[in-house]
């Protein structure tokens, strides 16, 4: 398995999911999600980590076959779901005055480990995995690391959501070293906090990058609740921004080496 960053973010290259990672983001497609006190989990541990980010987002949109909407099928239907609340609830906090004594960056720094993570820490790895309605997670594992669908939402949605995707993740991505960007409205969770982290004691500063982001992720959000409209059955196709929405929120929550990877992109700009 590829080696995460400094930063914690992946390289830029396919995940691999292993059957008992594919096994628990089924099972919890099905139900944990609908669970508040996961709920509540993932709003402290905002969200997964980057791996488990795009993982679940690969679970759902590969394996998801059926659905209703124009596309009827292959769509991040519970993502959009999941990804509105963390982008309102974080934008809301991101916009709060900061409490005294609070480091700037705190809002941006999970107060709980990954929910996957977690599971994986303490589940069997071995052996025939059983999984939601005793579908059989290693031929489900296979078929979703074909990464078919969602490369095919991240190509086609590219010239929305590049523009605006991290700059120090594409560089990343293109195995440039990332260097100093400044950038607060276009910069994902984890190199926001370092770009936050280092203008420590510069209040405006830090103040503007974060009130950048909180603006950005109530945007994302609103697009998140169209496009879950435009899933269900009496929902109006979504624009092609609208489309995006699902790839800036985990952009901005996991990184983008994964998405930039799929659809090919360096950060040069060059296919
Ligand atoms: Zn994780
Ligand atoms: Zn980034």
């Amino acid at each position: 398995m590829a080696v995460p960053d400094r930063f914690g973010l992946l390289p830029a290259g396919p995940l691999l999911l292993t059957t008992e990672e594919t096994r628990l983001l089924w099972a919890f497609v099905h139900g944990d999600i609908m669970d508040a006190a996961v709920r509540s989990w993932l709003r402290a541990s905002l969200g997964f980590c980057p791996r488990h980010t795009w993982a679940y987002a690969v679970v759902e949109i590969e394996l998801w076959e059926a659905g209703v909407g124009g596309r009827g099928g292959h769509q991040p239907f519970d993502v959009c779901v999941l990804y509105e609340d963390l982008c309102r609830t974080l934008s809301a906090r991101l916009g709060r005055p900061r409490g005294w004594g609070r480091r700037a960056e705190a809002a941006l720094v999970p107060s709980r480990r990954c929910y996957l993570c977690a599971q994986l820490a303490g589940a069997p790895r071995e052996g025939f995995a059983l999984g939601y309605a005793n579908s059989n997670s290693a031929a489900l594992a296979a078929e979703a690391n074909l990464l078919r669908h969602t490369r095919r939402w991240c190509e086609a949605t590219a010239d929305e959501w590049a523009p605006a995707a991290c700059p120090a993740c594409l560089g990343a991505a293109a195995g440039a070293a990332a260097g100093t960007h400044d950038d607060g409205a276009r910069l994902c969770r984890l190199h926001l906090a370092e770009a936050v982290r280092r203008v420590a004691g510069d209040d405006a500063r830090a103040g503007a990058l974060l009130s950048a982001a909180s603006a950005r992720l109530a945007s994302s959000a609103q697009g998140l609740t169209v496009l879950a409209r435009s899933m269900t059955a009496a929902g109006a196709p979504a624009d092609a921004r609208t489309e995006a929405s699902w790839i800036e929120a985990l952009g901005f929550f996991g990184g983008w080496q994964f998405p930039a990877f799929l659809a090919g992109i360096r950060a040069d700009g060059a296919p």
